[in-house]
């Protein structure tokens, strides 16, 4: 990232963001390179410096798509399946005990 334009803080041109003020639009860089950085000084310290995209670049947010929230849903249904009696427990195993609490305590359990 050699030979990028800096810019001092309040002073970035305009079509110019940071990934947080593309993130506050709704946007992301989208896969393109940082045009500029910014610096804003700090006392005994060296300076803030964050990454400056194009705006005309930048692309929506992604949604999440049908296909991701489907592997995200596997994966939490997995989480909260019961390695011992293959159950949905209906909440994510505990890895201290690594099974559902009826497994890990049946006693208990009975006596309930
Ligand atoms: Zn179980």
């Amino acid at each position: 990232m050699a030979n990028l334009p800096v810019y001092s803080w309040r002073l970035a041109p305009d079509g110019l963001a940071t990934r947080r003020q593309l993130r506050s639009l709704g946007l992301r860089p989208g896969g393109q390179d940082v045009v500029a950085q910014l610096e804003r000084p700090r006392r005994r310290r060296g300076p803030m410096v964050a990454y400056l995209y194009r705006l005309d670049r930048a692309k929506p947010v992604r949604p999440m798509t049908t296909r991701k929230a489907a592997a995200l849903a596997k994966a939490n249904a997995a989480r909260r399946t019961c390695p011992q009696c293959r159950r949905d427990a209906g909440y994510v195993i505990p890895a201290s005990l690594g099974m559902c609490n009826p497994c890990a305590y049946p006693d208990e359990q009975r006596v309930a």
